[in-house]
């Protein structure tokens, strides 16, 4: 435990580590309670599962809605959430978790679940200190699946992508598109108006994809070759110059002429640091209590992540779950306040109970 001055960082009220549809509805809620609040997410999109999984799904078991596209329920959560405008802190992986002090300066005491304390998170990308935090890490941080074709690994991210960030990189190129989801359907409409070429491979002949967007791009001049997998890539003056395709039901090989690769083959997904923090974990969720308290004051779980007697998995569930966290991370950080914080629909007109 290290003794540092939080007063002279940046000390958010709330963090919320996760950007699903818990974690987002859970920054509405916290930003409605008046909270300072921070979202860090690895992925480089929020949206959690519904984004990164199954973008253009229905889902049909949230309430309100006969049924929504997945990508359509982010886009509401989004802006829901963005009324309070939290600081998003996206493409980064949460590793380690320390108590730096009691948010009042006191000593602190980790056993009284009233005292304060300020966490530092520290992520790939930079250090994060709050004083509640709510862990909404779903089945974990989400890494794209990679190659593992030979030297794949030489090339990342210099002519293998895993992700498409500019896509000046790609102008005027020999595009090779590997995967037959949403991902990888999407970006090869997307890249069209900057490639030379583009091919795509998959390895089946059914696509994951929506079916409009599959459409589209059959209307476009992208070169499909299904039941084909990637089988090596081809180096020429230490330059990506092609890669070598075999056809999985008829053993056919094709060399194509390829500048830049782009893979987009699914995620895996994994708790990581998380597991090893000091909480209680429970075949791979961490076990909270009936506040989605966990074994450390001020730090909540809610959604796919956390588990107690009678957990259901649900996007509906765990929205309920994030409101109770909210709720009492406030109760908490101001025992003044509520837990109950009164109804939404009545917010513009109830008094805030604030005496000046
Ligand atoms: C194909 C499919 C269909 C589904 N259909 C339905 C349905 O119809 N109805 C329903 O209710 N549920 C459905 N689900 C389940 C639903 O998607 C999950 O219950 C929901 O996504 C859980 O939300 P969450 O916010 O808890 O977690 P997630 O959506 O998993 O979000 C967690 C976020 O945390 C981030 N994260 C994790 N670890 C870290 C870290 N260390 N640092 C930084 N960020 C981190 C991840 O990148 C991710 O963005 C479906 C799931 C799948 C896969």
């Amino acid at each position: 435990m290290s003794h540092v001055d939080a007063a002279a960082g940046d000390v958010f009220d709330l963090t919320i580590i996760g950007g699903g549809p818990v974690g987002l509805f859970a920054a509405y809620y916290a930003g409605m309670r008046h909270m300072r609040t921070k979202i860090i997410d690895c992925l480089e999109e929020l949206g959690g599962q519904l984004t990164a999984l199954y973008p253009e799904k229905y889902i049909f078991d949230v309430p309100g809605f006969p049924k929504v596209l997945a990508r359509d329920l982010v886009k509401s959560l989004v802006e829901q959430a963005m009324q309070y405008s939290p600081t998003i802190a996206l493409g980064e992986t949460v590793q380690t978790l320390e108590v730096i002090q009691k948010a009042d300066g006191g000593a602190v005491h980790p056993s009284s679940a009233t005292d304060v304390m300020v966490y530092k998170i520290v992520s790939n990308a930079g250090v994060h200190l709050t004083k509640t935090l709510l862990i909404c890490a779903g089945a974990g941080a989400f890494s794209p699946k990679k190659l593992t074709v030979p030297g794949a690994e030489k090339w990342e991210n210099n002519g293998v992508h895993y992700a498409v960030r500019k896509k000046a990189v790609f102008a005027d190129k020999d595009v090779l598109m590997v995967g037959g989801g949403d991902s990888a359907i999407d970006w090869a409409l997307n890249l069209q108006d900057v490639v030379r070429s583009i091919t795509l491979i998959h390895r089946r002949n059914v696509f994951r994809a929506h079916e409009d967007s599959v459409r589209k791009l059959l209307a476009t001049p992208t070169k499909i070759m299904t039941f084909c997998e990637l089988e090596g890539l081809i180096e020429k003056d230490g330059r990506l110059v092609g890669a070598d395709v075999i056809n999985n039901q008829t053993k056919e090989k094709h060399r194509l002429n390829v500048d830049e690769v782009v893979v987009q083959i699914g995620f895996n997904s994994s708790l990581g640091p998380i597991k090893h923090w000091p909480l209680e974990i429970e075949r791979g969720s961490i076990r909270v209590g009936q506040h989605m308290e966990t074994e450390l004051p001020g730090i909540f779980a809610a959604g796919d992540v956390a588990t107690f007697d009678g957990k259901l998995r649900l996007i509906a569930t765990g929205f309920g779950e994030a409101a109770v966290a909210v709720n009492y991370a406030k109760h908490l950080l101001d025992p003044h306040a509520k837990v109950f914080p009164g109804h939404s629909s009545e917010l513009g007109h109830q008094s805030s109970g604030v005496t000046i």
